[in-house]
């Protein structure tokens, strides 16, 4: 089976998905999506009001700000990585994700991984961050502890590179650490040897001046 193949079957099971209480409140499951065959995987916590209505991830107000990291940072397109979150359906009222929900779900992240064999896995936020440490074995502290240090693992197909980093809605609710963000990209482009130019890069921020204002999503207890 191919690798998007094999995507989509897990995307079908996700839809139809009832082993955890999230699937009772949701509009629509949010898989995820992206390159089958991506080098970059992103991981998020868990989708927000805009991907539940939408059923993709990341397209409110912090997948603008990811979306605005891979171009400007990465010179890559969104449709270039894979871009997912730890739980698949919405936890009502946008509150974290219960240690149960993480475990249901997290046969479908693994599989997706072992599917896409991304070379780097970014993890957003400390949930997903937390999920891959120990899966690797790893003690997760706290994500400003973690945040930025790259971890070479092995997930069963070959080396990859684990690297932690805010999820992109901490920037939106503590201009402060948005700095944390942008230099974790940067990392990320050096990692990927997509470094280049990266002076003439504006900030990833810079949109919420702009006329487009932040949007109803995500949790602003990312941090905590
Ligand atoms: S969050 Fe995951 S385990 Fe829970 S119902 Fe949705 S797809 Fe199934």
């Amino acid at each position: 089976m191919s690798e998007a193949s094999e995507l989509d079957e897990i995307a079908r099971e996700i839809r139809s998905c009832t082993k955890c209480r999230l699937h009772m409140n949701r509009t629509n499951a949010v898989p995820g999506e992206g390159n089958p065959k991506a080098e970059v995987m992103f991981i998020g916590e868990a989708p927000g009001e805009n991907e539940d209505l939408q059923g993709r991830p990341f397209v409110g107000a912090a997948g603008k700000v990811l979306t605005e990291a891979i171009e400007n940072f990465l010179g890559l397109k969104r449709s270039d990585v894979f871009i997912t979150n730890v739980v698949k359906c919405r936890p009502p009222n946008n509150r974290d994700p219960q240690d149960d929900e993480i475990l249901a779900c997290s046969s479908y992240l693994d599989r997706q991984i072992q599917t896409i064999k991304p070379k780097v896995i970014v993890t957003l936020g400390r949930h997903s961050t937390r999920y891959i440490m120990e899966k690797i074995g790893k003690q997760f502290r706290s994500i400003l502890a973690e945040r930025g240090k790259p971890i070479k693992a092995d997930l069963g197909y070959g080396e990859v590179v684990i690297l932690p980093t805010l999820h992109p809605a901490a920037g939106l609710y503590n201009p402060n650490l948005r700095k944390y963000f942008e230099e974790d990209f940067r990392t990320l482009a050096g990692l990927l040897g997509r470094d280049k130019d990266k002076d003439k890069r504006p900030s990833i921020f810079d949109f919420l001046n702009g006329p487009r204002a932040r949007g109803k999503e995500g949790n602003s207890n990312v941090l905590k």
